[in-house]
């Protein structure tokens, strides 16, 4: 198996690994299920200063990021590893979702191109045909926490990196819902029971409780996902199922 290759463009590659260098993907990253290089856009800036950005064209507050620096950038680690998606981290990009990440972990990895201050000079992300992806609508103050966010999200994916924990098909969004709630021990925490269902020992029960459970979270907490859920599984509700199941 090839290695699943992360290049990250940055002008702090001083924040990779970070996290990443921690916990689960820590011990994937040293043991090699994946790999991180991180290209530092200063290399490439110009002058003395060594300049990644200039002001905006038309005016206005902020810096943008130079085309010809980010393009000489993004070559050179183009050269570094296999052909794969490039990303640039962007409020501007289409949302981040679960199914992307899958596919993203299957491939022969990413190149993430993180901006900074206002963000890239436009001309570049046609030019070096940059997919841009958004992590959520708010605006954080450069791609690298996006960056981050995209690289665990996909290791932790990554055959070998999770073991005999996996249980990725029940997660929250694979099959559509939100999780369902989780409890342990102690069965008595504050005044509050865990749900008897649980302590039942009845695993058809049990499914049924949380396939109950993880469609009215949906339904109350998204109705977006509620309302595509709804479509592809052709109006059932949690109570349907539960009737469905009470039948048999
Ligand atoms: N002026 C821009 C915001 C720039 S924020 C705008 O209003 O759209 C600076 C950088 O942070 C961006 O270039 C991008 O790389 C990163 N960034 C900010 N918010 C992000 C988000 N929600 N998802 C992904 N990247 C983000």
């Amino acid at each position: 198996m090839t290695t699943w290759h992360a290049s990250v463009l940055t002008i702090h590659p001083a924040m990779f690994p970070g996290p990443l260098g921690q916990a689960l993907a820590g011990r994937a990253l040293d043991s090699g299920l994946w790999q991180l290089d991180v290209v530092d856009i200063r290399e490439f800036g110009l002058g003395r200063h060594r300049a990644v950005d200039d002001t905006p064209a038309g005016g206005g507050p902020g810096m943008v990021m130079r085309a010809d620096v980010m393009a000489a950038a993004i070559d050179a680690a183009l050269e570094q590893g296999p052909a794969r998606p490039r990303i640039l981290l962007s409020p501007r990009g289409r949302p981040l979702h679960q199914a992307q990440v899958r596919d993203w972990s299957k491939g022969p990895g990413l190149m993430l191109v993180c901006g900074r201050f206002e963000g890239v000079d436009e001309r570049v992300i046609a030019g070096r045909d940059l997919e841009e992806v958004s992590i959520g609508d708010f605006v954080l103050s450069g791609g690298e926490v996006a960056a981050l966010a995209v690289l665990d999200a996909c290791v932790r994916l990554l055959p070998g990196v999770m073991g005999a924990e996996a249980s990725h098909a029940e997660e929250s969004f694979e099959a559509g819902l939100l999780e369902y709630p989780h409890y342990t021990r102690p069965q008595d925490w504050d005044g509050h029971r865990i749900p008897d269902v649980l302590l039942s020992g009845d695993h058809a029960r049990v499914a049924a409780w949380r396939q109950a459970r993880a469609e009215a979270a949906t339904q109350a907490r998204r109705p977006d996902l509620w309302a595509r859920y709804q479509a592809e599984t052709g109006n059932k509700s949690a109570s349907d199922i539960d009737k469905g199941k009470s039948l048999k």
